[in-house]
């Protein structure tokens, strides 16, 4: 017997001691992406996370067991700009809703953004949102702070966990006056001492109100007047702004969305200056062109709005080169009614993107413009390493057990009537994909499978900074 103890105890390494040989789970017949590679091997998993990684016959003795059949199994990915909306916006989405479309997309951890209702950019009203949250979520959640109005109010705020801020300059969303150079000098000072990076939405308000006002005024209502409104000078404007007061900060930018050329160039050089400037560029600025609105209408409209074809390919050359760091879903639901408006100025802006995200990025895979490799940096190790989430990112013993497993060959049409999110709509309905999430484990637990939400509410976790 202590002779067969002893050889458990070396067989299961340092993570499982001979005592309590039984552990929660084991995932057998896995091709799991691994270092750049994809090995053939079996994961196990305790209390959360991953504490071996090997053949089958070396695998701990577990509860249970389950075979991935020979499936692409993927470091849990990570969508960082993500509105879960919940309390006064429940209408649209709240958090059981939101994170089950995450799950059943093959997300395990979403950033929720502040623009809520209320603003979250308090201690109490972050506090309040994660308390809402930690009774509904299904996959690990994190969120994002508007600025207060008081500075003092910053350090609250990364205390009780806020994992990143955002700045929105389209508008006045959180406290802090975005058109005061020195209020967002200073904040970004007091950020700086924080450890904590700010997440900027580009678009000058000033340059787009000016606009929008004369459109307003010449009774151009339509999206064409939309477009021109939010145009790319008024996100280079915005982009070229912030890069000038971080320099003075030196802290760590990170733009969302980013989808212009100049845009993107304007970022790059500030890349290369030596600045730590990251960006994330979304599916529906990759896939979508301005031709689409002929076919989809304001369902479509976000903000930025999708551009002409041009600026398609330069963001898919930065994915190529490695300018861009993040693919983020932008997933901001609404109501149908909402989206169909005739005033273009009064559409709300945003589409759900958590059910589409990973089957339209592994279809690009299919035809070859992307690699497994550049969707798990996309969505999983950059994500980790930018927003400084421990654990996860990658597979490896002693992370976090969050994985998605994925079926590279099947062939579906995308059903937003079929979404877990409450917006049934998508600028992507009816696509033909190939490539679907068919498995979501989150922190070891199984949340999804097969498109089917088996977990109950409550069984993610709430991520602090
Ligand atoms: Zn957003």
């Amino acid at each position: 017997m202590i002779k067969y103890l002893l050889v458990l105890s070396v067989r299961f390494g340092n993570n499982v001691r001979a005592t309590d040989v039984i552990i929660d789970l084991v995932l057998t017949k896995a091709k799991a992406y691994i270092d750049k590679e994809i090995v053939d091997c079996s994961l196990a998993i305790n209390d959360g996370k991953i504490v071996k990684i090997g053949k089958e016959p070396n695998m701990p003795k577990a509860q249970a067991k389950i075979d991935l059949k020979h499936l692409l199994v993927l470091p849990g990915l990570m969508d960082v700009h993500v509105h879960l909306r919940d309390e006064g916006k429940a209408y649209k989405e709240d958090f059981y809703s939101g994170t089950a479309a995450a799950a059943s997309g093959g997300i395990t951890t979403v950033l929720d953004m502040p623009n809520n209702d209320p603003v979250t950019m308090s201690a109490e009203t972050l506090r309040n949102r994660m308390k809402i949250a930690q009774e509904k979520v299904l996959v690990n959640v994190g969120f994002y702070s508007e600025f207060p109005k008081n500075m003092k109010e910053i350090k609250p705020i990364v205390e009780e966990g806020a994992v990143a801020f955002k700045l929105f300059m389209a508008d006045q969303v959180g406290g802090l006056n975005i058109d005061d150079d020195n209020a967002v000098l200073e904040a970004f000072n007091t950020v700086s001492k924080l450890n904590v990076l700010v997440a900027v939405h580009a678009e000058d308000r000033t340059e787009l109100k000016k606009a929008e006002e004369e459109l307003k005024r010449a009774n151009c209502n339509d999206i064409s007047a939309f477009l021109r409104a939010h145009s790319e000078k008024v996100e280079v404007k915005a982009i070229k702004r912030i890069t000038k007061i971080a320099k003075q900060a030196s802290i760590h930018i990170h733009f969302c969305h980013v989808s212009t050329e100049n845009g993107l160039k304007t970022i790059i050089d500030g890349k290369k200056s030596g600045m730590p400037i990251t960006c994330e560029v979304t599916p529906h600025h990759l896939l979508l062109s301005a031709d689409d609105f002929k076919r989809i209408g304001t369902l479509a409209l976000t903000m930025p709005p999708i551009r002409e074809k041009p600026h398609c390919a330069v963001l898919w050359n930065g994915i190529k080169n490695g300018w861009v760091d993040v693919l983020g879903s932008d997933h901001a639901p609404h109501t149908l009614q909402e989206k169909k408006l005739e005033i273009v100025w009064s559409v709300k802006v945003g589409v759900p993107n958590l059910e589409t995200t990973i089957p339209l990025l592994l279809t690009q895979v299919k035809k070859g413009r992307l690699s497994i490799g550049d969707v798990v940096r996309l969505m999983a190790e950059k994500p980790a390493e930018i927003f400084n989430l421990k654990g996860r990112g990658s597979l490896k013993e002693g992370n976090c057990a969050d994985i998605t497993v994925v079926d590279l060959r099947r062939k579906f049409r995308v059903d937003a009537s079929k979404f877990h999110s409450k917006a049934k709509y998508s600028p992507f309905d009816g696509w033909l994909v190939q490539g679907k999430p068919v498995k979501t484990f989150v922190n070891g637990r199984l949340i999804m499978d097969e498109g089917e939400i088996v977990a109950n509410a409550g069984s993610g976790s709430i991520i602090r900074s």
